[in-house]
């Protein structure tokens, strides 16, 4: 539907369906028509690729993207949409709606099934109560997938975009920089949504590496040391390290010390390479 994104549009959809916001699904829709042109652009919804959109709201991202990608399968939670969403969404034959929660969804099945031939993209205006869970399921499971462009929390913008090796960065950080290239691509204002949030978003958008880097002993492992270290915000690496894991200062230290680090290094100042030696070091102290 053309002038989907028009506040009056949306407004009178709204009302004929009886649709009334739930805080819970983080429903804050977009109703600034220049916003989604651009995640769809910018998120690669172009020939020859199929995309995956998480939580449709009333389909003005959706529509965007099925308009210059070749099929789009849209996953909304919130059934009170779905009727919404075949008024709003009638003129594309070339768009699937999955009536479930994301994290309950197949990926891997589900790309094999709808996009064979294609390449795949993610994008989605997320909502923010599980904005890190997604990225990180979407990330951890080795999709194959060209690129994830969200709309985020401008402070969870920052977190994830932080160059490592800097004070903004967090356990986060470090794992989207293991999968991916993270970039901010532009800001939007609050006024932008409908009903309008407390803070102002942005996009972001992940480039997905084709390899990850090289040699972590043990992945699992090494989440878990970087999750502990940023666990005490400010703290020295060996005194996160240590509460986190559970283990003696003097092992949290003798790790460090067997990685070339300084004795009183902090997480935020270590590069990917310091952390996977930091880790690899710490897994012979336990
Ligand atoms: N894309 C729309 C827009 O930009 O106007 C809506 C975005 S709104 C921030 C987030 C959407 O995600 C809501 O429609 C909400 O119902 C849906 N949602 C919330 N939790 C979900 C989940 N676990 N799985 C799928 N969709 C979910």
């Amino acid at each position: 539907m053309e002038g989907l994104s028009n506040i009056g549009n949306i407004k009178d959809i709204l009302s004929r369906h009886g649709f009334t916001f739930s805080k819970t699904l983080g429903q804050n829709f977009l109703v600034n028509p220049s916003v989604c042109p651009r995640i769809a652009e910018l998120g690669n919804a172009r020939e020859g690729f199929g995309i995956i959109e998480i939580g449709t709201g009333i389909g003005v991202l959706t529509h965007e993207l099925a308009k210059r990608a070749d099929k789009v399968c849209a996953i909304e939670i919130d059934e009170r949409l779905m009727p919404v969403l075949a008024e709003t969404l009638a003129e594309h034959d070339n768009v699937k709606i999955i009536n479930e929660d994301v994290m309950k969804v197949d990926l891997h099945k589900l790309i094999a099934e709808e996009f064979a031939g294609l390449e795949v993209a993610v994008c989605a205006n997320l909502p923010y109560y599980i904005t890190s869970p997604v990225i990180m399921m979407l990330l951890e499971q080795r999709l194959p997938i060209r690129t994830v462009t969200v709309m985020v929390q401008k402070e969870a913008g920052a977190r994830l975009c932080a160059k490592m090796g800097t004070r903004d960065m967090g356990a986060v950080t470090v794992a989207v920089n293991y999968f991916s290239e993270p970039r901010l691509l532009f800001n939007v204002s609050r006024g932008s949504f409908m009903p309008s949030p407390n803070v102002d978003s942005c996009v972001v958008r992940f480039d997905l590496r084709e390899t990850t880097p090289e040699g972590v002993r043990d992945e699992r492992f090494f989440f878990r040391t970087v999750r502990a270290a940023f666990s005490q915000r400010r703290k020295t690496l060996a005194n996160s390290a240590a509460s986190g894991m559970g283990i003696d200062k003097a092992a949290a230290a003798a790790a460090i010390s067997r990685a070339g680090l300084p004795e009183n290094v902090r997480p935020e100042q270590l590069t990917m390479e310091q952390f996977i030696a930091f880790a690899n070091e710490l897994s012979e102290e336990l």
